[in-house]
């Protein structure tokens, strides 16, 4: 498949001060540039890569929304094709970015890494690119919620015969060694992983972690369908059960591959699949695991059987006309729980244990201890600084393509409001407030 060329600028010059200045071009950033060119508000879009870059060079060869399609509704961009209730390939979900990008030519500088963000002196932010300075009144943090790959110091321990990749960096099985391969972790890229393994023929041992999982359809709908229905996409994360918590939690996992279906860990390991509880370290020769497969596999069906109730409860509440289904029984359980695995065994193994922010180069005090940038509804309290695209930033759908377009509208109305309340916006402003004040208080 050829995709389209966007044409967005590798050579255009950086202005010297922009009204805002958007980090990261893919459809976070896209998002909120759409909302600032409507409203004729002066930007800039700084990608590192390219635009979309993550879909295209983040994910492996089978990957597939998780979402079915009718979910794709960027700002002014509404999934047009033949197949809403489908899931999009890969090279598909980068047509649908590029093309919106094309759509409305966004002022994206590809290319561009920012390496630092400081309140300046004057107001507003200075950003340090690999193409010089910039100064933006107000700046747009829109640089996706995974940025540095997880492994675990114990991986250090595996001898080089073993070939290591992060989920990130996986592509497909034949672009493994030949043999068996340990995949650790069962969120969505693991529980995938495991099967696009499985399905070409691979040997798989599958490290079961605590990740819920979900059925592809209930009652003759979608899942997603039903919990759109139900408002869940709309809940903000305040009225979450685990409140702010959720913005850590693992996602369920489910597939939307050859046209979505169930990932069953246990029917993987009627077919051979050898399911281990997580992973805890390498002794001696050994992988070591904790003896928890079966409260994991028992978690991950009580999950899904909850999400089953609300829709039972829905469905009775709404009369909704929909057929009746028995409920998932399980196909297999373990009879022990394998304590360990012999590292020559192993070819490969596929980290697919997460990912680490790296806030390092935002040098403007918002972050909480744990380094996760405090805000509400993206709205840092940095004046004009704002975060954008993160799991759960105001929705379950913020961190996807669900919620983005609402988000960014939010961000971009309050980006309006302080452009007409003009300058002098940013940090420095804020302490001249704060010292205005505090001068009036002694005197
Ligand atoms: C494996 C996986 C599967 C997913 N499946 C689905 C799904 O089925 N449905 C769904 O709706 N969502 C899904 N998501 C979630 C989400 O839609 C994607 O993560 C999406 O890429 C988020 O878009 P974004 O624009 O917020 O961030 P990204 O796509 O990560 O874009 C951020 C951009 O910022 C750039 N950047 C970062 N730092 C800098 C810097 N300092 N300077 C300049 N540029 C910078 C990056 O190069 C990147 O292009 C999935 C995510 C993952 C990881």
């Amino acid at each position: 498949m050829t995709l389209p060329s966007t044409a967005p600028s590798r050579s255009r010059a950086l202005p010297a001060r922009v009204p805002v200045a958007v980090v990261g071009g893919g459809q976070a950033g896209l998002s909120i540039s759409w909302h600032l060119v409507q409203r004729g508000i002066e930007h800039v879009v700084l990608e590192r890569h390219t635009i979309a870059h993550e879909w295209q060079h983040a994910r492996w060869d089978s990957f597939c929304l998780v979402t079915p399609n009718w979910q794709c509704r960027l700002p002014g961009w509404p999934y047009r094709g033949e197949d809403p209730d489908g899931f999009m390939l890969k090279d598909e979900v980068v047509e649908y970015v590029r093309d919106y990008a094309a759509s409305f030519r966004p002022p994206v500088h590809e290319g561009v890494a920012v390496t630092k963000l400081t309140p300046s002196t004057d107001g507003g932010y200075t950003l340090t690119t690999s193409a010089g300075q910039i100064a933006a009144d107000q700046v747009v943090l829109a640089v996706g919620g995974y940025h540095l790959p997880v492994v675990p110091p114990y991986a250090t321990a595996l001898p080089d015969t073993v070939v290591q990749v992060h989920s990130q960096q996986y592509r497909s099985p034949g672009r493994l060694p030949a043999g068996d391969v340990l995949v650790v972790g069962t969120g969505q890229s693991g529980a995938q992983i495991a099967e696009d393994l499985h399905l070409a023929g691979r040997r798989v041992h599958l490290a079961v972690g605590s990740a819920p999982r979900i059925a592809r359809r209930y009652r003759g709908r979608d899942m997603v369908d039903w919990l759109h229905d139900m408002g869940h996409y709309d809940m903000p994360v305040e009225q979450h059960r685990d409140g702010e918590a959720a913005r850590m939690g693992t996602n369920h996992y489910v597939t939307g591959r050859d046209g979505g279906r169930d990932i069953d860990l246990r029917r993987f390991a009627l077919e051979g699949m050898q399911l281990y509880g997580p992973l805890t370290g390498v002794r001696g020769g050994r992988f070591t695991f904790a003896p928890e497969l079966t409260a994991n596999l028992d978690r991950a069906d009580r999950v899904d059987d909850n999400a089953k109730d609300l829709v039972d409860a829905h469905i009775e509440r709404t009369g909704a006309d929909a057929p009746a289904e028995p409920r998932y029984t399980p196909v297999w359980a373990p009879q022990t729980e394998p304590e360990s695995l012999d590292v020559d065994r192993i070819a490969a193994v596929v980290w697919a244990i997460g990912f680490r922010a790296d806030w390092s180069w935002v040098k403007v005090p918002v972050f909480d201890g744990a380094g996760y940038p405090t805000h509400a509804r993206g709205v840092t309290a940095a004046p004009g600084m704002y975060v954008l695209g993160l799991p759960w930033l105001h929705t379950w759908g913020s961190g996807r393509f669900a919620g983005i377009a609402r988000d960014a509208e939010f961000l971009a109305d309050r980006i309006t409001e302080l452009t007409s309340a003009g300058a002098p916006t940013g940090l420095s402003r804020t302490l001249a407030v704060a010292a205005a004040s505090s001068a009036a208080r002694i005197a």
